[in-house]
């Protein structure tokens, strides 16, 4: 939408809330029949015939959540939204709606706006989203993103994180621990860049890395799968905060514990060489990272052959007694308890 944020810097003043929201909204489309009203009313109306509806939000501050010196506000918007997808495809739903409320102060112009919501286009267009809504404020200091989802699933596919049960096998889609390197290697270039602003950093080592934190994609892809292959998972969630982290959550709201094998844990060669340039132990970051926005589920052993071999699922370990705890067992075959020592929303506090 815009070449170069530097070249023209509209201040949003200029426009008002009511332009500013009407400049902003006004190339969507809609995509889904379920929308019945989008942006212009008081509220928007969403049409529901027999589905359960899905409401999912997350809210990100500059400074807590993303930092604009590494993050392009087109990436922003993009992730801003997926991050929330993601979190419907965890319900094993599907997303439909998202409303996009922004606090932003007067630094920014309206071309930094039109920026992150072409990134916010660009991923409703991606995963066939409508935006219907959202609410726009000023604030003092930075910018402030909350987006809320909605998606529908039929009442028998829902799948929740407390229906995990004993012997049920645990698996993970794709590969983990990437975008935390990702977010490392970025952080290091801007040291280097402060310290020396005309340094070129070759980046090309890590380009999955920044790619997965920078561009993450939600897995709508896997829910389709699981569809497909006649697999309902007993129990899922999203790595937002770190595999560790998240097995615990399905172990402590299910009753069960579990065992996770170190050995199985997927992760892309960029991962491996990096923590090995790092000096960081690469199950440390597959299981504290953050922000893969992969899926985690159990499934039971019967389905066991319907997922086999499929390159988007690995089995990582499986459930047990609750007696049993949540453990990792290691490559030398010891037995540690699992912590969810974790990346976490409050690291910076
Ligand atoms: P109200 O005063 O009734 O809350 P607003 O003037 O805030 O209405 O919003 C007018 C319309 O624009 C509503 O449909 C609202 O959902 C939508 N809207 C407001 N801010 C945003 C935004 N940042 N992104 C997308 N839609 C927005
Ligand atoms: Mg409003």
């Amino acid at each position: 939408m815009i070449e170069d944020k530097n070249q023209s810097r509209t201040s949003l003043s200029e426009l008002g809330e009511f332009g500013l929201i009407n400049h902003l909204t006004q190339n969507f489309k809609v995509q889904n029949s379920s929308t019945i009203k989008g942006v212009g009313d008081d509220a928007a109306v969403i049409e529901n015939k027999e589905n359960q509806i899905l409401v999912t939000t997350d809210l990100l501050i500059e400074g807590v959540h993303f930092d604009l010196s590494y993050m392009p506000l087109k990436h922003l918007g993009y992730k801003a939204v997926v991050v929330n997808l993601s979190d419907v495809y965890a319900m094993n739903g599907n997303a439909t709606q998202i409303t996009v409320s922004i606090a932003v102060s007067n630094r920014f112009p309206l071309e930094a706006l039109e920026e992150l919501y072409d990134g916010i286009y660009t991923a409703c267009k991606t995963y066939n989203i409508d935006l219907v809504g959202g609410d726009t404020s000023t604030s003092t200091k930075g910018l402030l993103i909350s987006i809320t989802a909605i998606g529908e699933v039929k009442k028998e596919d829902v799948v929740y994180r407390n229906t995990a049960k004993p012997n049920d096998l645990l698996v993970v889609t794709g590969d983990i621990g990437a975008a935390y390197l990702g977010l490392q290697v970025l952080e290091r270039e801007k040291r280097v860049f402060e310290v020396n602003p005309n340094s070129q950093p070759d980046l090309t080592n890590y380009s999955y890395l920044i790619e997965r934190q920078l561009k993450p994609e939600a897995r709508k892809d896997i829910v389709k799968l699981l569809s497909e292959l006649g697999v309902k998972p007993t129990s899922m969630i999203d790595i937002s905060d770190g595999l560790s982290s998240e097995i615990l959550h399905i172990c402590t709201q299910s009753k069960v514990g579990c065992n996770l094998y170190e050995e199985k844990i997927p992760l892309d060669q960029q991962v491996i060489s990096t923590c090995e340039e790092f000096d960081l132990n690469s199950t440390t970051i597959a299981l504290s990272g953050g922000e893969d926005y992969e899926l985690l589920f159990t499934i039971s052993q019967e389905d066991f052959l319907k997922i086999k071999g499929n390159p988007h699922l690995t089995v990582i370990g499986h459930m047990t007694d609750e007696s049993v705890g949540a453990n990792l067992v290691t490559r030398a075959g010891q037995q540690i308890k699992l912590t969810a020592q974790g990346w976490n929303a409050l690291k910076n506090d």
